[in-house]
């Protein structure tokens, strides 16, 4: 698998690119405002850009579809439930005192079936809790089990999302994160959305915020 992840000021947000070696097909996930360089990987690594996959529409992740979009024509893939915040990027952005456009019409809500480039294959879980339309992708070989986790904000090494945005909520987070990111499996790569990859078996182990929260759990029931 062809994997390229770029970062920029102000937000400091993970864009990818990741693409098939041997078709070179690809996608991109979250474009936001590094997607000149995103772009440039694209350039580097001779891929065609089949897809443009957000993991949710806060706006830090959205800022770079419509240049994506008018580079590559792809279709632009979101979770229905984040349609509002998709529709909300211009308020958004001033939220964050920024001055941004708003993105091109979402194509493609995902609907639970999975989503192919080349050999791989894109499997798409519904996450909500750091926002209603929160998704995490599992990209592996079509057929195999998908060992790369795209989870957007909604699990950091050593943090989780925040909650506090509209649409947020920590129960829903908590379990979004120990009920169906821990059943991907404890050697999946975690790529999240913000900072450096873990792994689901790191997190499990060793994110006190995961830690207080099962706790929690252990002494209610
Ligand atoms: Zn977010
Ligand atoms: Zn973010």
């Amino acid at each position: 698998m062809l994997l390229e992840v770029r970062a920029v000021a102000p937000f400091y947000k993970n864009g990818f690119v990741v693409g098939c070696e041997r078709t070179r097909q690809a996608i991109l996930i979250d474009p936001g405002d590094e997607v000149d360089e995103l772009m440039a990987a694209v350039r580097d690594l001779e891929v065609d850009v089949q897809a443009i996959l957000l993991t949710h529409a806060h706006v830090d992740h959205v800022t770079g579809v419509g240049a994506a979009k008018h580079a590559y024509g792809a279709p632009v893939y979101l979770h229905k439930e984040d349609l509002f915040l998709y529709e909300g990027t211009v308020q958004q952005g001033a939220m964050f005192g920024f001055k941004v456009r708003q993105p091109p019409p979402v194509d493609v809500f995902y609907d639970g079936s999975p989503i192919n480039f080349g050999d791989y294959e894109v499997r798409v879980h519904h996450t909500p809790g750091h926002c209603p339309g929160g998704v995490c992708l599992q990209i592996g070989k079509s057929g195999a089990r998908g060992e790369d986790l795209f989870v957007g904000d909604t699990l950091f090494a050593g943090s989780i999302g925040r909650t506090d945005l509209p649409g947020g909520d920590y129960e829903t987070l908590m379990r979004s994160i120990t009920g169906v990111l821990f059943s991907l499996g404890d050697e999946a790569a975690v790529h999240p959305g913000h900072g450096p990859d873990t792994t689901i078996a790191t997190e499990k182990n060793n994110n006190p915020f995961v830690l207080e929260y099962l706790a929690t759990k252990s002494t209610k029931y």
